[in-house]
């Protein structure tokens, strides 16, 4: 049977369609990191027509549950924050207000619906730009999801902290993320259109980058010692443990995050273990 040109595209278009209806779990199970992640979301048919997904209400009663509300309000710069060990290092630290498009509140539940309850992480990044480049920018208003960022704190090249959004709201420190940990690959969707992030269980603190950090290199000359000081003492006083520390570069989906370069990570647990044994003789 000979056919029409027009019609033999629109056969082999419908028989790739059938092929990759028919192929497509398979494929998606072959590059799921976690099998089990994937079936938690909802049917494959339903992210891909475009139905507006329902937007759960945002009332007090579905923020972040406790006990992780508290956990994050007794964070450094939280309204709980505890008080520092006495007689221990104390870095110096300021407070600035960010601009609220930068920042929201820890939800409960997901856009599906579904309740997450995801212990807290501490995310590590650095500045790349000055501190004061990095708080000009979050003092700015932004209407696109796209541009708006933000972390819970930043620590200067002489160790000062700068809190910026309370470790209660949820503040737009990674993108497109996943952790995975003991508990397997944790991530949360909240939005329509951005991809799933970390951002809900994570406290995102950031080390000022030195002068020769300013660019796209793959390595630069480290951060002070007041910076791991500071560092050591603000992560003991989360009460996160080592198990749910990570990067943004470990966290990253992106595929163009590496930060923090140049950062010891034996410098700074070994300071931390000190910091908690500070904490709990006191
Ligand atoms: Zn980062």
């Amino acid at each position: 049977m000979k056919l029409k040109p027009g019609l033999l595209g629109r056969s082999l278009l419908l028989g790739f369609i059938i092929l990759g209806i028919v192929l497509l779990p398979s494929v998606v199970r072959a590059i799921a990191p976690n099998a089990s992640f994937f079936a938690q979301l909802p049917p494959l048919l339903e992210r891909i027509v475009p139905i507006a997904p329902s937007v759960p209400e945002l009332t007090p009663d579905n923020l972040l549950p406790e006990p992780n509300q508290s956990a994050f309000s007794r964070m450094p710069g939280g309204q709980e924050a505890l008080p520092p060990a006495p007689n221990s290092f104390v870095p110096r630290q300021e407070r600035v207000t960010v601009n609220p498009t930068n920042y929201d509140r820890r939800m409960e539940v997901d856009i599906y619906g579904n309740p997450v309850n995801n212990a807290p992480i501490v995310v590590l990044h650095e500045t790349v730009g000055s501190a004061s480049s990095a708080i000009n920018t979050f003092r700015n208003a932004y209407a696109s999801d796209f541009d708006q960022v933000s972390y819970h704190s930043l620590i200067k090249r002489d160790g000062t902290i700068v809190y910026l959004v309370p470790p209660e709201l949820r503040a737009y420190g990674a993108g497109n993320s996943i952790f995975v940990g003991e508990n397997g690959v944790e991530t949360v969707k909240l939005d329509p259109v951005l991809p799933p992030s970390v951002n809900n269980f994570a406290y995102h603190t950031s080390l000022e980058s030195p002068p020769d950090g300013r660019g796209n290199g793959a390595r630069h000359s480290g951060y002070t010692a007041a910076q791991y000081r500071s560092l050591a003492w603000l992560v003991a006083q989360t009460g996160v443990p080592d198990n749910r520390l990570t990067t943004h570069r470990a966290v990253d989906r992106s595929g163009n995050r590496r930060d923090p370069r140049s950062f010891d990570s034996q410098r700074f647990l070994s300071l931390l273990r000190a910091a908690r044994a500070n904490n709990a003789q006191s």
